[in-house]
């Protein structure tokens, strides 16, 4: 690395009998601007656009609404370089970085605010691991007795505390049950504006699962349903669902849930076989459901593949069932191959090292990541089962979970564990 030494800087900041320095400098090989403490070897980089652009001062930030201002960019700070940096110590004696540009705007950037937005590789995994990815763990069949993790309802309704621990138990490990919540049939909305509120659909604020006469979906007869995620022909899947079981069926006569945990089996399947794994993430499926409702042709229509990822490569969603429309919009080759990665794909989703079977008890509550969580459930006696099922988007939960980790003051999620 080539480094042209702006100015030395000195100062104590900490114990009189430790003295630390600093040195700020500018990396022309990559526009960088370097913090270096000499004695402990701590160095802090930043790319100098970006100190730029987060110049904390009240004409380029709003301090109250937390928001930067200049909403358009300079085409000539794009490539700029400090014109000179210096330290200095603000009030309450914390280090500030106060860096001069060459149009002579000056910046003060605190150490501690640099720290925590550092581009140290490893400090940024684990503040995406806190704040986007709530320490996402998978499970199969093996490990999933570890990563079940049971709440009461009204714990959950009195205290922040037992709201925030079930928000993260259900968005690291896919799912929770909470028991204990009754047969009050409005115990899902409760629960949703405990975290914010329920999300409308199609079948309107929450829904009743049960056997009913002249059924226009699946789910509302007593045969059995194979492993799927809900709405996979919604654009704006809902990312949550909440199944309050009001009542179920003796042990004999089935509704047993069936669950397995997309992610998982997706990355088993990447590991098994990378080009498998390719076709179905970039093979475009018509994801459809229509019906006629109140003399309303309805007609649901979501073109995306089975394993969906964001920019970096982790699965978000998982689309799975049998809400499958018979357009397809490819070759004939690229239909070929995605039935035979797709039959590899449901039969590991189905297998018993990835699949769990259990009964939920009446008064219970099966909370799950519908993008992530595979479902299903055996034959049951028609009448003999009800449960009310909500919907919440992530937007929504997640807001509330990075709300209270911050209420709470909780930098690591592992410690709600
Ligand atoms: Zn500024």
């Amino acid at each position: 690395m080539t480094s042209r030494l702006l100015k030395l800087l000195k100062f104590s900041n900490f114990a009189p009998s430790v003295s630390r320095y600093w040195t700020a400098s500018v990396s022309n090989s990559n526009n960088a601007v370097v913090l270096q403490q000499d004695q402990s070897g701590e160095q802090l980089a930043f790319p100098a656009v970006w100190l730029r652009d987060n110049c904390l001062c009240p004409s380029c930030f709003n301090e109250a609404v937390k928001v930067r201002l200049n909403g358009k960019f300079e085409k000539s700070q794009v490539s700029t370089l400090p014109k000179s940096m210096s330290c200095s110590k603000n009030e309450s004696n914390e280090l500030l970085l106060e860096i001069r540009w060459p149009d002579n705007h000056e910046s003060k950037f605190p150490l501690q605010w640099l720290r925590t937005h550092s581009f140290d590789e490893k400090r940024q995994k684990s503040w995406l691991r806190n704040n986007y990815f709530f320490g996402r763990q998978t499970w199969d069949a093996e490990t999933f007795d570890k990563c079940i993790h049971y709440f009461r309802f009204d714990e959950i309704l009195e205290s922040d505390e037992m709201l925030l621990k079930w928000l993260v138990a259900l968005n690291r490990y896919g799912l929770a049950i909470i028991k204990d919540a009754g047969t009050d049939k409005s115990r899902v909305e409760q629960l949703a504006n405990r975290v914010g509120f329920l999300k409308y659909t199609t079948y309107g604020k929450n829904f009743i699962v049960a056997a009913k006469q002249d059924a226009t979906h699946v789910a509302y007869t007593p045969t059995s349903l194979q492993l799927h995620t809900d709405l996979t022909y919604y654009e704006y899947q809902p990312s949550c669902n909440f199944l309050h079981f009001i009542q179920q069926p003796p042990e004999t006569t089935g509704g047993v849930n069936q669950l397995t945990d997309g992610f998982e089996v997706s990355q088993q399947l990447k590991q098994h076989d990378a080009r498998m794994y390719d076709v179905l993430t970039k093979t475009p499926v018509e994801w459809t459901r229509s019906w006629k409702e109140n003399n309303k042709e309805l007609y649901h229509l979501f073109r995306g593949p089975v394993i969906c990822e964001n920019v970096t490569g982790e699965v978000q969603r998982v689309n799975l069932g049998p809400t499958r429309g018979s357009q397809f919009c490819v070759s004939i080759e690229q239909a070929n191959d995605w039935y035979k990665a797709m039959d590899y794909f449901v039969n590991l989703m189905y297998h018993p090292k990835n699949m769990v079977e259990l009964k939920m008890e009446e008064g219970n509550m099966l909370t799950f990541v519908n993008v992530r969580i595979a479902h299903g459930r055996s034959a049951f006696t028609a009448g003999a089962r009800t449960l009310i099922g909500g919907y919440m988007d992530w937007d929504v939960v997640n807001s509330r979970t990075r709300g209270l980790l911050k209420e709470f003051n909780i930098k690591d999620v592992n410690e709600l564990d």
